[in-house]
Formats: C-alpha cells, structure tokens, sequence
C-alpha cells in the first residue's frame, strides 16, 4: 500500500534553518542580472516562495538530492521531475536554470505588470525570459495577453 503523501513529503524535509540555502556552484549575481525583478521585489518573492507548498516541498528536495527513483517524488513536485537537474534554490529564490520561479501568490501580479507595458505576446514573453510563472507560462502569457484590446491592437508590430 502506498505511504500517504503527506508521508512522503515528511520524510523528505530537512530540519528547519539547515543553514544549507546556497548553492556554492552558482554565480547569484549573473542570475540576478537576467531576471526582471527589483531587489524589493525579490524580498517578496522569497515571502511568497515560503508560503508556496508546492515550491517548499521542492525546495526542500533540491537541497537534499532527488529520490533516485521518479515514484519516489512527492506528487505536487512530480512536474519538476524531468528538469530536476536545473533547478537549484538560493537565499529561499527558486531558478530553474536562469529563471526565477514565480510563486503562486505572485503570479497573477506578475501578468498583470508585465501586461502594463502592451508590449504584444512575442514582446512580453521576450522580457519574461527571467522568469518562470510556471510549466506553461509562454501559454499563460499568450491566454492572458490575448485578452488584451490594446495588445492585440499592436500584435502584428
Ligand atoms: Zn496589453
């Protein structure tokens, strides 16, 4: 019978303030320069990442090691799985590779300030190019753009 999930979860948590929340390897600063976010608003997103379950549990993983198995993995990371080597967590930020992943609560928001400028799809998902608002996100950028009478007005430019 398989454990329960909050189970799996447990036994893949580290005790709290490891103190083990850099990744040596990474070069903080020339991630910081690719992403699109003010140092303001980095302390939010590291807010926000906390209170992300999802991100949590992930972070937790990273700074660990993966399950060497793939049915090992808590299931609301399972989605993680297939680029578990490029992501790392640092200072409570998520990257997947260069891009620093939007947490849930931050998400809505970050649409909607990346929809300020009109710039059109192509155009907005060019500068979001730091930034992961999720597995879908040039989709999610496309949905909520395309909504957008001013963009759309602009979309063959
Ligand atoms: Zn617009």
């Amino acid at each position: 019978m398989p454990a329960p999930k909050d189970e799996c979860i447990e036994s893949v948590l580290p005790a709290k303030d490891s103190g083990n929340l850099v990744d040596d390897n990474i070069d903080v600063n020339s991630i910081k320069a690719q992403v699109p976010v003010s140092l303001a608003k980095l302390q939010q997103f590291k807010e926000a990442t906390a209170a992300d379950e999802t991100l949590q549990t992930l972070k937790n993983t990273v700074l660990i090691v993966w399950p060497f198995d793939r049915s090992s993995v808590p299931l609301n990371i399972l989605q993680y799985w297939n680029y578990r080597d490029g992501i790392s967590a640092i200072n409570g930020h998520l990257y997947k590779s260069q891009r620093l992943m939007v947490p849930i609560n931050l998400k809505k928001e970050m649409l909607n300030k990346l929809q300020d400028a009109h710039l059109g799809i192509v155009k907005t998902q060019t500068i979001a190019q730091g930034l992961l608002v999720g597995p879908k996100m040039n989709k999610d950028i496309e949905d909520f753009i395309g909504q957008c009478a001013v963009c759309s007005k602009y979309r063959n430019l």
